[in-house]
This record gives C-alpha cells, sequence and structure tokens, in this order.
C-alpha cells in the first residue's frame, strides 16, 4: 500500500534490533486518516471472506483493528496480556513470545467472545517472528472459530513469521513489507 509506504519513509526509524520505529503515526501517536484508508484496504482485499469478528491484541493493535472494523461492520476482540493466568475454564489462553521486550507473556480470550460460529479475521500492527499472530491462531482453533485471514500493517520479510505463516496455508495480506533496513543509513526496501 503506496501510502503506508510513504509513511514509513517520511516518518518510520530503523532501530538497532532490527526494530522499525514508526510510534509517530502507528502505533503511540496514531493517524487515524491513514487508519481508514488501511481499513479500507483490507476490507478490499477480504471482500470475499465471511467475517464476522476482528481478533487483536493489546495494545498497539487496537486502534488499526477498531478502525477496520468499522469497514467490516464486525465487533474487535482484543486479547489482554495477563501478568499470571487465573485457569478457572473462562478464558482461552496462549502464550507469546514478544519481539520489541524480549519476554514470554500469556494472552487470554473470554470464552463468551469466541464460539465455533465465528470466522476470525486477525489484525495486528507488525509481523516479525509471528509470535503474536500464532498466539492468536493457537486461541482461534482452541476456540473452534475458523481463521479467514490475517490483516497485518508492517511485515518484516526479513524475519521468518510471514514466510512460516504462508507456507502453513493462512491467507496474509500485509499493506507493507519491509524486506531490507539498515539502522546506520536508515535505508529501507520494500517487497512490491
Ligand atoms: P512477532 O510476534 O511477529 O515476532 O512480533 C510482532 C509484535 O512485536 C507486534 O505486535 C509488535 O508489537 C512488535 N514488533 C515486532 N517488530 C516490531 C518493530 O520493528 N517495531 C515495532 N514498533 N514493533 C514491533
Amino acid at each position: 500500500m503506496e501510502l503506508l509506504e510513504q509513511y514509513i519513509c517520511k516518518n518510520g526509524a530503523v532501530k538497532e534490533g532490527d526494530v522499525l520505529k514508526v510510534d509517530s503515526f502507528l502505533n503511540h501517536q496514531m493517524d487515524v486518516g491513514l487508519f481508514a484508508e488501511m481499513g479500507k484496504e483490507w476490507k478490499r482485499l477480504f471482500a470475499d471472506a465471511p467475517i464476522n469478528k476482528i481478533l487483536t491484541v493489546e495494545a498497539s493493535g487496537i486502534g488499526i483493528a477498531c478502525v477496520a472494523a468499522q469497514e467490516f461492520g464486525v465487533p474487535v476482540v482484543f486479547a489482554k496480556k495477563a501478568q499470571s493466568i487465573n485457569i478457572d475454564g473462562e478464558v482461552y489462553a496462549s502464550k507469546v513470545q514478544s519481539f520489541t521486550h524480549r519476554r514470554v507473556y500469556d494472552v487470554i480470550v473470554s470464552k463468551r467472545f469466541l464460539t465455533p460460529d465465528d470466522h476470525i479475521l486477525i489484525i495486528d500492527d507488525f509481523l516479525a517472528n509471528g509470535c503474536a499472530v500464532n498466539g492468536l491462531i493457537d486461541i482461534i482453533e482452541e476456540s473452534g472459530a475458523t481463521l479467514e485471514g490475517v490483516g497485518i500493517a508492517i511485515e518484516k520479510g526479513f524475519q521468518e513469521g510471514g514466510k512460516l505463516l504462508r507456507e502453513r496455508g493462512v491467507r496474509l495480506e500485509s499493506l507493507a513489507i519491509v524486506d531490507a533496513m539498515d539502522a546506520a543509513t536508515g535505508g529501507l526496501t520494500f517487497r512490491h
């Protein structure tokens, strides 16, 4: 998506450790006009899928998921990050290795909000190694719901998450794919 690539080039910053900082428009300050265009693009890409719910993970997926949900006319459920799980049978749970914080956390979704009748689109801001998305897929599988696809704002194509999901047959639509980035020069290469 050209508009998103322009935002990344103009406002993004490449940091050490394969981190792309986009906090001026995506995951700290949020450009809602851009989000609206992203939502329209995901709607176009998944127009044929019978999506009735969007699933994301707190915190930075929530904003884009909500704006996308307006396009789809469906509710958003966000998986909550839990410090420790109280396994009381009321929640679906999975473990996620955080790329940016380098620790493992539990994500939980109430069983009330995911059922075998649901057709889910996962939305998230970044795809790196795929841990966050895989945690959400585990939860969807546990619930018996159907995964219709995954919509990502920025995929880092030099990390393995996207490749592994595509190999598994997951329908993955990333609005921008960064194939290379250089912290020294700030240079970025996009896949087209
Ligand atoms: P994964 O679970 O695919 O390894 O990483 C995805 C998650 O880590 C995203 O939800 C995002 O919050 C965070 N993340 C991964 N890479 C980056 C990055 O380059 N920049 C930022 N800002 N967040 C990232």
